[in-house]
């Protein structure tokens, strides 16, 4: 099929190469020309494994372009623009308003029935109540007879993105019209899994409640985590024998500084506002962002237990992504940590195989090393913020080092060892 993708982010490219490589032809359309540019020369505009590789495979199945007009040359397009949070924590709509705007405009040249599938992470009624209007206006047809409208959520994970789209747990669509849902059923007919078919508040839904539930087990993972270690107690082993049991489950469950990245702090918040304009009042998720925003700060708390004065001190940061295998640093936790050290007065020297552009760009005025080796023999202390596989494997000797994801060589061999939950 032509499928055009709006927004060629972590979502858009991974999904629209993946879907080439299934044969379809994609076109990308975004407001950043740079990236359309990078697209258009295979190179990918973000690091995410094997994606790299798929770009040159399927190149000549897929183009790039900043004209929206593209869109009545293909069958269906999958709205993958960003829905960042607003300053209250409720979901900030601007990029769907201004996409659907596109469609519509795009979709009066058109006489063929199209489809508009929304993959961006919306909350519940956006796409019916905000989406569908738009376009309906501007084009001036009808939702469900003259097009399409699907929401499809996106569960794939940043680092993994390229495995996960090909390997999902399952797929959810959300639909109204029998030949939506069957245009739908027709691209995800390669894939085994179990494909979930609801109406279309409904899929909205299932991604908030998949992102809440997971960002609440591990807040409840660190806030066990912080007893544990006052009371000297293991919690990785505390974990280990809780996720045994089969209605628990292991993964996604380990004490930590907590969660960051572009989904779970948003969305948790974003489904806060919502329930708070409906009249809830959401005390569990509130308290899921309370434990998650103070958590990265118990490594400072832990440190100053071996250096009481910051002020002028080297303090080293391995890691500045918000989880490994990315250089995405949106909401990660090395963000609050590096700022207390700031606010103490301490030097920064820090030390990211991706990131360090990326933070840069946040905070010019950090040491950024060349490498790991160089951040440990520079520092007085070294904070571990994320779990990169080459930390697993340095020379930890004689150092101090303050643990906030468990490097297993760190534990045994630094001179002074603190781990944030063990
Ligand atoms: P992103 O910020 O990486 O990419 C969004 C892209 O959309 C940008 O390239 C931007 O230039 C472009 N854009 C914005 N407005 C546009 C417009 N009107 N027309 C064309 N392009 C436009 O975002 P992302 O991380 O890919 O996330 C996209 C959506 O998917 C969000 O709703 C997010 O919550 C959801 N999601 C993200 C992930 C993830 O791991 N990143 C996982 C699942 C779901």
């Amino acid at each position: 099929m032509e499928v055009s993708i709006i927004g060629s982010g972590y979502v858009g490219l991974i999904t629209g190469i993946s879907l080439a490589e299934l044969g379809h032809e994609v076109t990308f359309i975004d407001l950043d020309e740079e990236k359309i540019g990078d697209i258009n020369s295979g190179k990918p505009p973000i690091f995410e494994k094997g994606l790299e590789e798929l770009m040159k495979k399927t190149k000549g199945r897929y183009k790039a372009t900043t004209n929206y007009r593209a869109i009545t040359e293909t069958d269906t397009t999958f709205i993958c623009v960003g829905t960042p949070s607003k300053e209250d924590g409720s979901i900030d709509l601007t990029f769907i308003k201004s996409a659907a705007t596109e469609i519509g405009n795009a979709l009066k040249e058109k006489d063929k029935f199209h489809v508009i599938v929304v993959k961006s992470t919306v909350v519940p009624g956006t796409t019916e109540e905000v989406v569908k209007p738009i376009i309906e206006k501007e084009s001036g047809k009808e939702a469900f007879k003259d097009f399409g409208l699907a929401m499809n959520p996106e569960f794939l994970r940043e680092g993994n993105a390229v495995e996960d789209f090909f390997n999902p747990d399952r797929i959810v669509i959300g639909v109204k019209d029998e030949k939506t849902k069957e245009i739908m059923e027709k691209f995800y007919f390669p894939f085994k899994c179990p494909k979930l078919i609801t109406d279309i508040k409904t899929a909205e839904m299932i991604k908030y409640a998949s992102n809440a539930f997971l960002a609440t087990k591990i807040s409840f993972a660190n806030e066990i985590g912080n007893i544990c270690k006052k009371l000297g107690i293991d919690a990785y082993d505390v974990f280990k024998g809780v996720g045994l049991d089969h209605r628990i489950n292991p993964s996604f469950f380990r004490s930590g500084i907590g969660f960051g990245g572009s989904c779970f702090p948003k969305d948790v918040k974003a489904l806060i506002a919502k329930a708070e304009e409906l009249g809830e009042n959401p005390k569990l998720l509130k308290a899921v962002i309370d434990v998650n925003e103070r958590q990265p700060l118990k490594l400072i708390e832990l440190l100053k237990k071996h250096i009481t004065n910051l002020e002028g001190k080297t303090i080293g940061i391995l890691g500045l992504a918000f989880k490994p295998d990315t250089d995405d640093i949106r909401e990660s936790r090395a963000i609050p940590i590096v700022k207390s050290l700031l606010e103490e007065g301490a030097k920064v020297i820090a030390y990211d195989p991706k990131a360090m552009d990326n933070f840069r760009e946040l905070f010019p005025q950090l040491i950024y090393a060349e490498s790991a080796e160089k951040v440990l023999e520079k520092s007085d202390a070294v904070l571990i913020v994320t779990e990169w596989e080459e930390f697993k494997n340095l020379d930890y000797n004689g150092h101090v080092v303050v643990d906030g994801r468990r490097i297993e060589k760190a534990k045994r061999d630094a001179r002074i060892y603190e781990g944030v939950c063990w």
